[in-house]
């Protein structure tokens, strides 16, 4: 079957030729391939492609065309496949360089109640990658296009041997620093260190309380002058002009306090994130309810890769808990031993594989973006509702209100031309 193609997307042509190879009948144009199920969906890789209706399409010649329908989900798919495969690169490096930390918080993966397997894989703290190997990453990371990295993301940050070198030479390189750090080594001393780098993005403290009690018991840190840094370094990190983020992972521990924790904190930083504890188990067992979600939209997939401590490099969170089960059947790049196009192109085909697309499929992390439906009330404050966690924007800036208009006008727009 022959093909009509106006403007479409590189990425979409072989797709449609594919389809007309099969005798499939189809339109694909703005007006539904990004529509499913009567919601706006967005594609890692496919910022580029014009969403105006009428700007482009690719139609197989049978196709009655305008009549378009909403694609099903299979095909939504294979679209998304279409755009990672054509250009999606991850927006951020996590790489985990050493498990170095002075608490235990119990919710920790890898110094909590379940951390037996880093325990006994890592040798508890000890494992800390040395400067030059991280050197060696960090110059992957750049050939790959990627423009943030987080590193040190399963310890402490301030403790990490050789933090000071990392964050010159990411400096150097242009690279952007996203940090998470419990806040207990947070010191205008170092406040003043960050400035000269300039090159931090978002700092995230990961507090879980507001009084001492309930820190402490948390973190299983007993001392006051730890808990006061912690609890400073928010508002120094804020003077000091960096983007301010606070975590709070609810445990029976500290429940009670998330209304106290967002009140505390509203205005002062710029957003706050209340957690649900997940075991590994709860990550792939606990079924959400995407059931009939296409997995090619979650958000996580291909905007970021996590690289271990032995240089596996795996495309989002939920499945460093698959690798780290040697499961051979999965697509597997190291940075150590691939180039950073190999790393790109394993990640990208990986979502063809089967096995990855059933853990998709029941993951509890899905999270498609732009969809109207994650948006909440949380003790009256405008929040996000991802599938794990919710976002309280403490900002005090209208930003539903700007995003719901913008959303709406599209899908009305959208939806007009589809029932039309
Ligand atoms: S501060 Fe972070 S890395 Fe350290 S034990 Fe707590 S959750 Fe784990
Ligand atoms: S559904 Fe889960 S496992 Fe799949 S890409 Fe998203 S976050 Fe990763």
């Amino acid at each position: 079957m022959k093909i009509v193609n106006n403007n479409a997307p590189e990425a979409l042509v072989k797709l449609a030729e594919k389809w007309a190879a099969g005798r499939k009948s189809f339109y694909l144009g703005p007006e539904n391939v990004f529509f499913y199920n009567g919601q706006p969906v967005s594609y890692n890789g496919a910022d580029d492609v014009s969403r105006e209706i009428g700007s482009w399409s690719i139609y197989s010649e049978d196709c009655p065309v305008p009549t378009f329908e909403f694609l099903k989900k299979e095909e939504i798919e294979d679209i998304a496949y279409a755009f990672v495969q054509g250009s999606a690169v991850p927006s951020i490096a996590m790489l985990t360089l050493s498990y170095v930390c002075n608490a235990a918080c119990h919710c920790c993966s890898y110094h909590g109640d379940e951390s037996a397997y880093y325990k006994e894989n890592f040798k508890g703290n000890l494992i800390t990658v040395d400067l030059e190997t991280t050197k060696k990453w960090i110059d992957k990371v750049c050939v790959m296009g990627i423009k943030t990295v987080n590193v040190g993301s399963d310890g402490e940050f301030f403790l990490m041997p050789h933090w000071k070198e990392i964050m010159d030479y990411t400096a150097q390189k242009g690279l952007k620093q996203y940090i998470v750090t419990n806040g207990t080594g947070f010191t205008s001393e170092i406040v003043e260190k960050l400035r000269r780098w300039r090159n931090v993005d978002t700092i995230k403290f990961s507090l879980h309380a507001t009084d001492f009690e309930t820190w402490s018991e948390f973190t299983q840190i007993k001392n006051r002058q730890l808990y006061e840094t912690a609890m400073a370094a928010p508002i120094l990190a804020k003077k000091a002009g960096m983007t301010v983020h606070l975590n709070f992972v609810k445990t029976k521990t500290n429940a009670r306090q998330v209304k106290k924790f967002i009140d505390h904190w509203y205005g002062k930083v710029d957003g706050v994130y209340i957690s649900h504890v997940l075991s590994s188990e709860d990550i792939f067992h606990n079924h959400y309810d995407q059931f009939n979600e296409p997995v090619g939209i979650c958000s996580a997939y291909a905007s970021m890769i996590l690289v271990s401590p032995s240089g596996n490099v795996t495309p989002c969170c939920p499945m460093t808990y698959h690798y780290r089960d040697e499961q051979d059947s999965l697509p597997r790049a190291n940075i150590n031993n691939h180039s950073g196009d190999e790393i790109l192109h394993t990640l990208r085909e990986s979502m063809k594989n089967e096995q990855f697309r059933s853990m998709c499929a029941h993951c509890t992390q899905y999270s498609r973006k732009g969809n109207k439906q994650f948006k909440v009330r949380i003790h009256g404050y405008d929040a996000w509702r991802y599938p794990s966690r919710i976002f309280v924007d403490c900002r005090k800036k209208d930003v539903f209100s700007r995003w719901g208009r913008s959303v709406r006008k599209r899908t009305k727009k959208m939806l007009e031309v589809i029932r039309r």
